[in-house]
């Protein structure tokens, strides 16, 4: 892979160019994608944004959000505007398959794929990128990306709403160990250019609906499990709690960060059966490694404190093979 600042000469001429980012994208994926996409307007390309599905309501504020092509939902435009293009930007994913129904599409692609992402092990399928696990956020690297590009007077103040949500989202609100001096210059420079960031706060943070604040009464008293001897909690939650609450895509978001304010818990884990599949997110502190667990027991990966994975068996057999995993990882848990 080339490095990303490499690409410049391409970006010299209008191209016709697609991004893309994970599945289910979160405010990182989305932040990072529309910061790309303003700037790339900016400078003369044709770009769509496609998502793989839809994504959830309290990102629709972001700039440039109602012109994102969910592929779900639009495939027949999603694919027209794949056709012939020169570029594809993948975004917030080291994995084709995270893109999930777009990936055989995207794998028959020939033309030049860039890559710019913060997780562990990226595939190697790209051309041109940037791989930074050290990055707070993926929208931080396009930040980064457009300055090496010597381009920074396009980062205007809709690109810095983008990057600021993506990063404060993908630290905690600036409080992970990823929090770094790098991650408030930026932040500096973000208020220069404009940003507004209480706004910001409150579309991602104050702007649920009554139901998901139910729900996450209901997870925290009646499905919450906590294994001391583990240092570990875990929150199982089953379909019919999905359909009793009426929950929308994004509602299950930040969940699992509840279960790490337990005094001594190092590890969390949110496991979710969402009938095609049961889908796990993990949480961790300190030296557990959650990448290399969620690679090994359930086909997941992503970073050191946070991952998640997959499986195809029932929520009952999932729980047990966590419960299993833990045990088989007592020393470190301990
Ligand atoms: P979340 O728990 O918020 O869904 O995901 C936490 C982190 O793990 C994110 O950075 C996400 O991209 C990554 N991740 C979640 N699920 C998977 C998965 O199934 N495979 C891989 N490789 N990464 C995942
Ligand atoms: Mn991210």
């Amino acid at each position: 892979m080339k490095r990303i600042e490499e690409i410049k000469p391409l970006l010299e001429s209008p191209k016709k160019v697609v991004i893309t980012m994970h599945q289910k994208p979160d405010a990182d994926a989305m932040g990072s994608s529309l910061a790309l996409f303003h700037y790339l307007k900016q400078k003369g390309h044709d770009v769509t944004v496609i998502s793989p599905t839809n994504f959830p309501e309290f990102l629709e504020w972001m700039p440039g959000a109602k012109e994102v092509l969910d592929f779900e939902s639009a495939q027949e435009k999603a694919l027209k505007a794949l056709e012939g293009i020169e570029l594809l930007f993948c975004l917030d994913f080291n994995a084709l398959y995270r893109t999930k129904s777009m990936e055989p599409y995207l794998a028959a692609l020939s033309c030049i794929k860039v890559l710019i992402d913060h997780h562990l092990e990226p595939q190697p399928d790209f051309d041109y990128g940037v791989s930074d696990t050290t990055a707070a956020s993926t929208a931080q690297l396009v930040y980064e990306t457009i300055y090496l590009l010597g381009d920074e007077k396009y980062i205007n103040e809709e690109m810095a709403q983008c990057i600021y949500a993506g990063t404060m989202t993908d630290t905690g609100s600036f409080r992970f160990a990823s929090t770094s001096a790098r991650v408030h210059r930026m932040v500096a420079d973000l208020f220069d250019r404009g940003l507004k960031h209480e706004i910001i706060h409150q579309a991602i943070y104050d702007n649920f609906l009554e139901n998901r604040l139910r729900f996450l009464g209901h997870s925290l008293l009646n499905r919450m499990e906590v294994y001391y001897e583990y240092n570990t909690a875990m929150i199982a939650i089953p379909y019919t709690d999905l359909k009793r609450f009426d929950l929308q895509t994004g509602d299950t978001e930040g969940v699992v960060n509840y279960l790490l304010s337990i005094q001594g818990i190092k590890l969390a884990a949110l496991i979710i059966d969402r009938h095609q599949e049961v889908k796990l997110s993990f949480r961790s502190k300190g030296d557990v490694d959650v990448n290399t667990f969620a690679r090994k027991y359930f086909d997941g990966g992503g970073h050191f404190h946070a991952a998640g994975g997959h499986s195809a068996d029932s929520l009952e057999k999932t729980v047990q093979r966590f419960i299993s995993a833990i045990k088989e990882n007592e020393e470190i848990l301990q």
